[in-house]
C-alpha cells in the first residue's frame, strides 16, 4: 500500500521523465537533421566553388599542369577532403592521398557511412566543352569541423541541463500538488477513524479548494453531527425508558412490601392503585410495540382518494367533547372552492390529525384556542394546526419527531408516550408529505403539513 502522496508523486514524476525523454529525443533528432541539412548545403556550395575555381584556372592557363590548382590542396587537407584533378580524357593530372586525411579524427559520429571513402566527380567546362574533371572525396557524407562538433555537443548539453532542471521543478511541484491532495484526505480519514471509534464530536476544518474533497469533508462532518445526535437520542431513550419502567415498578414494589409487612391493608382500593401501575407499564410496552411496527417499514398504505376538508371537519366533531372539557375554542378555516383531495390512506391520515390535535388539546391550558387552516397553493395542499398552548422550548424543538422523545421534564406531569409525532412523521413520509413546526414557549405551537399535489 502506498500513501496517496507517494503514489501521486511517482505518477507525476514518471510522466514527466517520459515527456522529457521524448522531447529530448525529438529535439535532438530535429536539430541533427536540420544541422546536417545545413552542412550538406554548405558542402554543395563548397563543391560549386571548387569547380568554379578550376574553370577559372583553365580559362587562364588553357591547359593542365601538375601544379594547376595545387594551392587548393592545403585548404582541402585542413577541411578534411581530398581532391583529384583529371584531364578531359580522365587521365590523372594530380591527386591527394586519402590516407593523409584518414588519420585525422573528423568523421561525423551520427553518419552511418562513416569511415568509408566516397568521391563525387564534377566536370570542368570551358566554352561549353568538358576540359577536365575534379573529384572531391571524403570519409563522411557530412564533414564537421571541431567547432561544428562542439556546437552540437553544447546543444545536447543544453537539452540535458533543461531536462534536469525541468525534472527538479516537476519534483517540487509534484510534492506540493500531492500535499494538496494528501493532507485533507488524511485529515478526513483520521476523523472517520475517530468517528468509528465512537468519538462523535470529532470534526475537521481542513482547508481545501478541491470540490470533491470539500464535499467529502462536509459529508464526514455531517455524519459526525448525525452520529452525535443519534448518540444523544439513544442515551436519552435509554434513560427515558428506564425511568418509565422504574417508576411503576418502584410503586408496585413499595406497595407490595408494605402490604406484606401489614403496613397498608390489602383491599380493593389499594389493589386498584397497583393495577393502574401495571396498566401504565403495559401501555409503555404497547407503545414500544406500535413504534416497532411502524419502524419495521412493513406498513403499507392503501391508496385511495381522500378529501382532506371532509376528513378534518369530521375530526373537529370528534374532538368536541375533549375541547369542551378544557373550554378550548376550535376554529376551522378553509379556503373555499378548492380541491383538497389527495391520494393516500384515510385511516393513517386520520391518525396524523388525531395525534396533532390531541397534542394541541393536551398542551393547551384551560380556555385556550386552536386553529385548523386548510389552504392550497400551486403545488401543495397545506394543513396547519396552531394552538395557544405551552409551546416547545428551543432545545426540544429539533427532537420532538424522534422516537419516545418527550419535551422537558416539567411535561412529565402531562401524560404522554413520546411516539405520537414519530408516527405522524412516518405516515407523512409514506405520503411524500412534509411537516414543519414553529413554536414559542408560553405562546403556542404551529404544525404545518404540506401534501404535494400530484394532479
Ligand atoms: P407525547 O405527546 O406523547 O409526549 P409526541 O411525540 O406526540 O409525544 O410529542 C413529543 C413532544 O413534543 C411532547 O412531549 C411535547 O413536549 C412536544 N409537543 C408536541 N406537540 C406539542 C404542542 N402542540 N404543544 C407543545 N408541545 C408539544
Amino acid at each position: 500500500m502506498h500513501s496517496i502522496r507517494r503514489k501521486l508523486s511517482i505518477i507525476i514524476l514518471a510522466c514527466s521523465i517520459l515527456a522529457a525523454l521524448l522531447t529530448a529525443i525529438f529535439v535532438n533528432i530535429t536539430i541533427n537533421n536540420k544541422f546536417n541539412e545545413y552542412m550538406v548545403n554548405n558542402q554543395n556550395k563548397r563543391n560549386d566553388r571548387i569547380v568554379q575555381y578550376f574553370q577559372e584556372l583553365y580559362k587562364r592557363d588553357k591547359k593542365w599542369t601538375a601544379d594547376s590548382g595545387s594551392e587548393m590542396k592545403h585548404e582541402a587537407f585542413m577541411s578534411n577532403y581530398c581532391l583529384t584533378l583529371l584531364d578531359s580524357n580522365k587521365k590523372l593530372v594530380w591527386m591527394m592521398d586519402p590516407n593523409d586525411i584518414k588519420e585525422k579524427e573528423h568523421f561525423n559520429t551520427l553518419d552511418s557511412k562513416k569511415g568509408v571513402f566516397t568521391t563525387n566527380t564534377f566536370s570542368i567546362k570551358y566554352d561549353g566543352n568538358v576540359v577536365g574533371y575534379v573529384q572531391i572525396g571524403q570519409y563522411s557524407s557530412v564533414l564537421l569541423s571541431s567547432d561544428d562538433v562542439n556546437f552540437k555537443l553544447s546543444i545536447n548539453k543544453g537539452i540535458i541541463a533543461s531536462i534536469f532542471f525541468s525534472l527538479l521543478i516537476v519534483i517540487i511541484i509534484s510534492l506540493y500538488i500531492s500535499k494538496q491532495f494528501s493532507v485533507p484526505i488524511r485529515e478526513v480519514s483520521n476523523v472517520s477513524v475517530k468517528l468509528s471509534n465512537g468519538e462523535y464530536s470529532s470534526r475537521t476544518d481542513v482547508e481545501t479548494d478541491i470540490l470533491e474533497i470539500e464535499k467529502l469533508k462536509s459529508s464526514i462532518n455531517m455524519l459526525g453531527e448525525k452520529l452525535n445526535h443519534q448518540d444523544l437520542l439513544r442515551k436519552r431513550l435509554v434513560s427515558d425508558i428506564s425511568h418509565e419502567i422504574r417508576t411503576p415498578l418502584n410503586i408496585l414494589q413499595n406497595n407490595l412490601e408494605a402490604m406484606i409487612d401489614g403496613i397498608i391493608p390489602v383491599n380493593s382500593e389499594q389493589l386498584t392503585g397497583l393495577n393502574d401501575e401495571v396498566i401504565r407499564f403495559g401501555k409503555l410496552l404497547n407503545n414500544l410495540n406500535t413504534l416497532k411496527r411502524f419502524e419495521a417499514e412493513t406498513i403499507s398504505i392503501n391508496k385511495e382518494k381522500v378529501l382532506l376538508d371532509e376528513l378534518l371537519s369530521v375530526l373537529c366533531d370528534d374532538f368536541s367533547i375533549a375541547l369542551k372539557e378544557k373550554n378550548i375554542d376550535l376554529v376551522y378555516n378553509i379556503r373555499p372552492d378548492k380541491d383538497y383531495s389527495i391520494i393516500g390512506d384515510s385511516d393513517k391520515l386520520k391518525q396524523v390529525f388525531i395525534n396533532l390535535l390531541s397534542n394541541a388539546v393536551k398542551f393547551s391550558n384551560y380556555g385556550g384556542k386552536i386553529w385548523i387552516n386548510l389552504t392550497r397553493d400551486k403545488e401543495n395542499i397545506i394543513v396547519s394546526i396552531r394552538d395557544t398552548g405551552i409551546g416547545i422550548s428551543r432545545e426540544d424543538l429539533p427532537f420532538i419527531f424522534e422516537r419516545l422523545y418527550r419535551g422537558d421534564k416539567s411535561r412529565n406531569k402531562i401524560e404522554g408516550s413520546g411516539i405520537g409525532l414519530t408516527i405522524v412523521k412516518d405516515i407523512l413520509t409514506l405520503h411524500s408529505a412534509s411537516i414543519a413546526v414553529e413554536s414559542r414557549v408560553g405562546k403556542g405551537s404551529a404544525f404545518t403539513i404540506r401534501f404535494r399535489d400530484i394532479d
